[in-house]
């Protein structure tokens, strides 16, 4: 399919948006067809999707959007491919994940540019990704050779049990827009080696960086059929199929909790395998006896990174009473210091919102938090022109029952409550539906141990505002999911238990030396 690159000039009025930078250049690689069974192609019906830069409101690319003939194309694909693909040798598969990260570790830059492109983040924080989305290639590339199984002795000493892992065949992975690379990296690292087949479908907003990620893998010597991408406008009429049709063993999905209910519906048709990576409202908890300047910078990283469009992203801050005063002012001094902008640009570090819808409900929640009774102490602004920028926000003295604690603000906006009773601060911070990821900042071992132990999040960082890590499993509770992407158990994802109880015949079981005689 043709390129039709049409984002190449500067928009008039934006104070600091550029793609003239000599980076959309990137976009000349990018492979614009779906890819299925080795091949690229086009969509059925002709169909495209145009690729928007949320910085500037423009077409970056205009790209093959698949319909449900393509979708089921891509499942026979995957399914064609899986027994070959499973009886691969686990060193064979390590070996091409480590090439994979090998590769997309010396292409960082082009990738990187192609994130920033399509999703808006600074290209630094693309960078960031593009490293820690490179790092579950490693991960996996090492863990591929580990999968292992048991052999014991029955309780009764009449059986002998052998357990063995096999890969759990044909999977459907279905990614999100805010990390465009790691959300999908973090699913095909452990399915290739585990020996599974797959068909990718990217978020319909920042597809590029996986159309890219597909000519990576074949260059690295991911076989025919085994990765197939199939970007979509229409993602529940391509996608219901597949969930439905019995080949299909196991779906793994990131986004929004709504969209993730549906597809457990839909997945017990077929009784699917299902990990569902969903939606976060983590607490930020700032004991009296936090480092209020440590507390600061990993409030920044945990709010602002991705703009706050991160499912682990801090969504409420409740801070003890008596250092509030201290901890807003830092934070309001170092939210206005941010630089808004193009994230193509130098020295951005806030990019635009994702698109005008998100920008809407960000401040939606603003609004409502002042007129409940929220003082703005900095930010609250949408940027007129082109993009859809919102400044940095700092609301204090968040009222009980205020939207902003309550739902997903993804967005740039931290929202400052206190407490003077820990249990109260930790009952708060638990009234969630939600349960991904939590932080708090204190000096103590012992509130370190009990705020540990009574969240009720999959993950939580103690001093620090960053938890990802390819060796850490990732993962929910409630309704932010099941299931664990990375670390050892990131690989359990995908492949199946099985037991196989061998009589030895000839074994007699002795009990006692009674028995023995
Ligand atoms: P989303 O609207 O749920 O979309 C996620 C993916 O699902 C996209 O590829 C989307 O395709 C697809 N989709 C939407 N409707 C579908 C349907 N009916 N059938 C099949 N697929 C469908 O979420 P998002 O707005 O992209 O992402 C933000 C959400 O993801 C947030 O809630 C965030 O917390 C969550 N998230 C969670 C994690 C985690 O690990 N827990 C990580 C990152 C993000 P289209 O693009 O075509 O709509």
């Amino acid at each position: 399919m043709p390129h039709s690159v049409t984002d190449t000039t500067t928009p008039a009025s934006h104070p600091t948006a550029s793609d003239t930078s000599g980076r959309t250049d990137a976009l000349h690689s990018v492979p614009t067809g779906l890819y299925i069974d080795g091949v690229w192609r086009e969509s059925s019906d002709a169909s495209t999707i145009a690729v928007e830069n949320p910085a500037t409101g423009r077409t970056l690319l205009d790209i093959a959007s698949a319909t449900p003939t393509d979708g089921a194309a891509a499942l026979d694909a995957a399914v064609a491919a899986a027994d070959d693909w499973a009886r691969t040798s686990p060193r064979h598969r390590g070996e091409i994940l480590r090439r994979a990260f090998d590769l997309l570790t010396e292409r960082a830059e082009h990738f990187a540019t192609l994130i920033t492109l399509e999703m808006g983040k600074p290209l630094a924080q693309a960078r960031g990704e593009v490293a820690y989305g490179a790092e579950f290639f490693r991960w996996y590339s090492e863990e591929s050779v580990r999968i292992d199984g048991r052999w014991s002795t029955s309780p009764d000493g009449k059986s002998r049990l052998m357990t063995m892992r096999q890969p759990v065949g044909p999977t459907l992975m279905i990614t999100p827009w805010n990390f465009p690379l790691a959300m999908g990296t973090r699913k095909i690292g452990p399915a290739i080696a585990a020996g599974c087949t797959m068909v990718i479908k990217p978020a319909s907003q920042t597809p590029l960086t996986m159309l890219a990620l597909a000519d990576l893998m074949t260059e690295v010597g991911v076989p025919a059929g085994v990765l197939n991408v199939i970007p979509t406008r229409t993602s529940g009429a391509v996608m219901t199929p597949l969930i439905t049709d019995p080949r299909l063993r196991k779906l793994t999905f990131t986004g929004s909790t709504p969209v993730g209910k549906d597809l457990i519906r839909q997945s017990a048709e077929q009784v699917l395998r299902v990990s569902m990576e969903l939606g976060g409202n983590a607490p930020f908890l700032v004991f009296e006896d936090a480092d209020i300047e440590a507390a600061v910078d990993g409030a920044m990283l945990a709010k602002m990174r991705n703009m706050g469009e991160a499912c682990t992203a801090a969504n409420r801050f409740l801070v003890h009473q008596s250092v509030a005063d201290d901890f807003a002012a830092l934070l309001a001094q170092k939210m206005t210091a941010e630089r808004l902008g193009a994230g193509i640009d130098d020295g951005v570090t806030v990019g635009p919102l994702i698109d005008d819808k998100q920008r809407r409900k960000v401040a939606e929640l603003v609004t409502d938090a002042v007129d409940r009774g929220a003082d703005l102490t900095v930010g609250g602004e949408r940027i007129d022109g082109p993009g859809y920028f919102y400044t940095p926000t700092v609301l204090t003295n968040v009222q009980p029952g205020s939207a902003v604690l309550r739902e997903e603000i993804f967005g740039p906006v931290a929202p400052i409550a206190t407490f003077t009773d820990d249990d109260d601060a930790i009952a708060r911070a638990n009234d969630t539906e939600y349960g991904l990821a939590a932080y708090a900042f204190t000096a103590s071992t012992a509130r370190t141990i009990k705020v540990a132990e009574s969240l009720d999040f999959g993950m939580i960082g103690i001093n620090q505002g960053i938890i990802s890590n390819a060796a850490a499993p990732f993962g929910g509770m409630k309704h932010s999911g099941f299931g664990r992407e990375g670390g050892p158990e990131g690989i359990a994802e995908y492949v199946e238990t099985k037991y196989i109880g061998i009589n030895p015949l000839d074994a007699t079981v002795r009990n006692s030396h009674t028995d023995a005689r």
